[in-house]
């Protein structure tokens, strides 16, 4: 077989990830081979190269990628080579209960790409043939719909978000609030985008607030009624922030944790406003498959693409928080 370059590492840390030569990955029967456009660095992929426990070793990090189809396994007609396709990078079996329910994230034989297999930091990628659909939605697009677009629809999806909702963004500048912002006015709700960052109101929020006057804004924005619906995917340090900006029978929405994720619960509070905690990960395959029409309206803001060779830049960039926007590889 011939080589092709990818990101391995044998040891945790940024510090261990080498741009190597490894042999490109055989296509099964039911599989197809992609050449990677488009990878982006995610929370779950710094985990997977500082604390996951990952598979195999050596490994190649990557869980949202998008690509091009260079070959196809004999039992492969949905898809052909030179097709663009989007990737759904969680494998599932399709047969086991959580599936035949439609819960894809949760199939009994269900693993991560990029963290329980090889990843999409490389020139190429393996991947079952049901995970891919063939897509003409722009490639920052593609390379954001697996993680950062599928997860903050699955959770306003879940939420039932409507025109009647006010939907406060906390970290509206993050890698899935800027797309939460787009969905959340797609479905006709008011939205108040909490950051720092004043372009952020390049995805029309209805207000853009920072975090030390997010709740007077808010209280006066609704006459002292809050949120309906507040999105933490960030963690400790905004629980109680979360719990200030909700209001009566408003739900709270987590799906992750980059602060950490040991909050103190306040019983009383969640009962006397009648709050409904929710908490949701990523998205499901029905999900993603309207995410191909619905994803085509959504806008991105890039900070960076890096080169593979520039990998650990790309880590630090990210983890350190020197970004303004979505963190982008191009193999
Ligand atoms: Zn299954």
């Amino acid at each position: 077989m011939p080589d092709m370059r990818a990101i391995l590492y044998e040891r945790r840390g940024i510090d261990n990830l080498e741009l190597r030569e490894v042999p490109e990955p055989r296509v099964g029967d039911n599989e197809v081979k992609l050449r990677v456009l488009k990878a982006s660095i995610n929370p779950v992929d710094l985990m997977s190269v500082e604390v996951l426990s990952v598979s195999p070793i050596p490994h190649i990090p990557g869980s949202e990628f998008f690509g091009v189809v260079e070959e196809v396994g004999k039992g492969v007609t949905h898809v052909s080579p030179g097709d663009r396709v989007a990737v759904y990078t969680r494998l599932f079996d399709g047969s086991c209960e959580s599936c035949l329910r439609g819960r894809q994230t949760y199939c009994v034989n269900g693993k991560r790409i990029g963290v329980e297999t090889q990843g999409g930091y490389a020139e190429e990628i393996v991947v079952p043939a049901r995970n891919v659909m063939r897509s003409s939605l722009r490639d920052e697009i593609l390379a954001s719909l697996p993680i950062a677009i599928l997860t903050p629809y699955h959770a306003l999806k879940i939420a039932q978000v409507n025109p009647q909702d006010l939907v406060v963004v906390l970290g509206a500048s993050g890698n899935t609030g800027m797309f939460l912002i787009q969905l959340a006015k797609m479905m006709g709700a008011t939205v108040v985008a909490v950051s720092t960052k004043a372009w952020v109101k390049d995805f029309n929020p209805d207000i853009v607030v920072d975090y030390v006057n997010a709740e007077e804004v808010i209280k006066e924005f609704t006459q002292g009624k809050m949120a309906s619906v507040v999105v933490n995917s960030l963690g400790q340090e905004y629980w109680d922030l979360a719990f200030k900006l909700v209001g009566n029978y408003g739900r709270i929405i987590t799906y992750g944790a980059i602060t950490g994720g040991k909050a103190q619960l306040d019983v009383n509070k969640l009962y006397l406003k009648h709050v409904t905690l929710l908490g949701t990960n990523r998205g499901d395959m029905g999900d993603f498959i309207e995410l191909l029409t619905l994803a085509s309206k959504l806008k991105v803001r890039t900070w960076r693409t890096f080169r593979l060779e520039d990998i650990k830049e790309a880590f630090l960039s990210f983890k350190e928080g020197r970004r303004d926007g979505r963190i982008f590889l191009s193999p």
